[in-house]
């Protein structure tokens, strides 16, 4: 069979731990004997971070902003406990932190879905994705705790000189401000329609106006402004719609819904939601994630983590059943997006078939252990697969439709 050839790279961004490792077999099994890839290559593995000093991390963002397209593994985001694995010399930012800050981009989180695992709300038969704004409010708020020594007014000051009591503290408490700029709601406004209309998906929108007339108000104008102005053409064009709701509305709606529109949150309900979105449809190693820039950059990834306790299992020379789902989706949404960019039509029926061909595989009985217990239907010889066994089923299954 010929391979299909790539006219443009993707950005390969490479990472740790047992992802890694699913990440070459992945490539190996699934990809390159029918591909002809054609990849720049980003070793962001923690060892590579701590010898670039880090600059690795700014250069995998930076090569996404002049190829438009890239995949990335879990990467480990250092902590004490690893500063000391690892030997490093510093405590280096999180991969995903930098990337988000280079491109500016908004994360949207979505579930892979999969006749036989069923959701825990049964209605959501259409995949909920959510777009968190990652910028602001209280993730970089500015607190205090109001003992005795500094009960009294708390004040805004402003540049012209003018004054904004926030409270008068006559006995302890505590005190919070927080921050968003309109660039950064502008950015997740664009990220947002884009990615609505790259996937033809409804968008809703929530937050809290009417109790926050300034704050979230202005969230809210600034979405309707930018879709009124840039969007609702082509939104009637391609046949979706966007809504806005409150927050509070939005939840109720939600969990009555059969699913299949983009929520955007703000930072905190974004936070919080997407835990209760991804706990409701199974499987943490069934989530996706794809960064979406205001520019219409894409970086696709795994929701989960490194898998660290699967890695020293594999370390040690034992068999591990380690879900590459959310992985592979991460590979097949950058081979897409870039035969969508390139107009090579061959490639984005590849993502398709390599999807199908997943999915399939699942809904035939054979699967990893962590959907295994999740799974209503019949296991092919009663049992689950090893991560390379599942890798070969899905490969059979692909062959099947090519
Ligand atoms: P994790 O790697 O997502 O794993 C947590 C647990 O969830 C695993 O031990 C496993 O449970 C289950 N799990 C997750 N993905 C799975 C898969 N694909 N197949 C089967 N089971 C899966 O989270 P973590 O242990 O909190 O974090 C490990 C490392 O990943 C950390 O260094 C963290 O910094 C990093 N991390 C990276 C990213 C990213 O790059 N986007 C995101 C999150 C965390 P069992 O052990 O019960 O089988
Ligand atoms: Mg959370």
């Amino acid at each position: 069979m010929k391979k299909i050839q790539m006219i443009n790279p993707i950005v390969e961004i490479d990472g740790d731990e047992m992802t890694r490792i699913l990440w070459e077999w992945i490539k190996d099994i699934l990809i390159k004997p029918y591909i002809e890839l054609n990849t720049e290559y980003y070793d962001l593995s923690l060892v590579n971070r701590e010898n670039t000093k880090d600059q690795i991390s700014k250069d995998a963002a930076f090569a996404i902003k002049k190829y438009k397209v890239g995949v990335k593994c879990a990467t480990i985001t250092p902590n004490a406990q690893r500063v000391k694995e690892y030997n490093l010399t510093q405590m280096w930012k999180s991969p995903n932190g930098t990337l988000r800050s280079i491109l500016d981009g908004t994360v949207f989180r979505y579930p892979i879905i999969v006749n036989g695992i069923n959701p825990l709300i049964p209605t959501w038969t259409k995949p909920i994705t959510i777009a968190r704004h990652a910028y602001g409010d209280v993730y970089s708020g500015v607190e205090e705790y109001i003992d005795e020594s500094k009960l009294g007014k708390v004040v805004l000051k402003f540049s012209d000189g003018s004054e904004k009591i926030i409270f008068d503290f006559k006995d302890n408490g505590i005190v919070q401000s927080m921050h968003n700029t309109d660039k950064s709601i502008i950015n997740f406004a664009k990220s947002c329609f884009n990615y609505a209309l790259s996937t033809k998906t409804d968008l809703w929108f929530s937050a809290k106006d009417t109790i926050s007339k300034i704050y979230d108000h202005r969230f809210k104008d600034i979405f309707f402004e930018i879709y009124e102005n840039e969007y609702k053409e082509k939104f009637i064009e391609n046949n979706i719609s966007f809504f806005y709701t409150l927050i509070d509305d939005a939840v109720s709606r939600i969990v009555k819904s059969n699913g299949g529109m983009i929520w955007a949150c703000k930072n905190y309900d974004g936070d919080v939601m997407s835990d209760m979105v991804a706990t409701a449809y199974g499987s943490l190693a069934m989530m996706a994630s794809v960064l979406v820039s205001p520019n219409g950059d894409y970086e696709y990834e795994a929701a989960h983590g490194t898998v660290t306790r699967h890695y020293y299992k594999y370390k040690a020379g034992e068999e591990t059943s380690t879900n590459s789902v959310a992985t592979i989706f991460a590979w097949t949404g950058a081979l897409n997006k870039r035969g969508e960019l390139d107009n090579n039509i061959e490639l984005q029926k590849f993502a398709k078939n390599l999807e199908k061909a997943t999915i399939n595989t699942i809904e035939s009985g054979i699967m990893t252990k962590d959907l295994a217990c999740l799974y209503t239907g019949k296991l092919v010889n009663d049992t689950y697969v090893n991560s390379k066994e599942f890798l070969y089923s899905i490969n059979d299954n692909l062959q099947k439709l090519l």
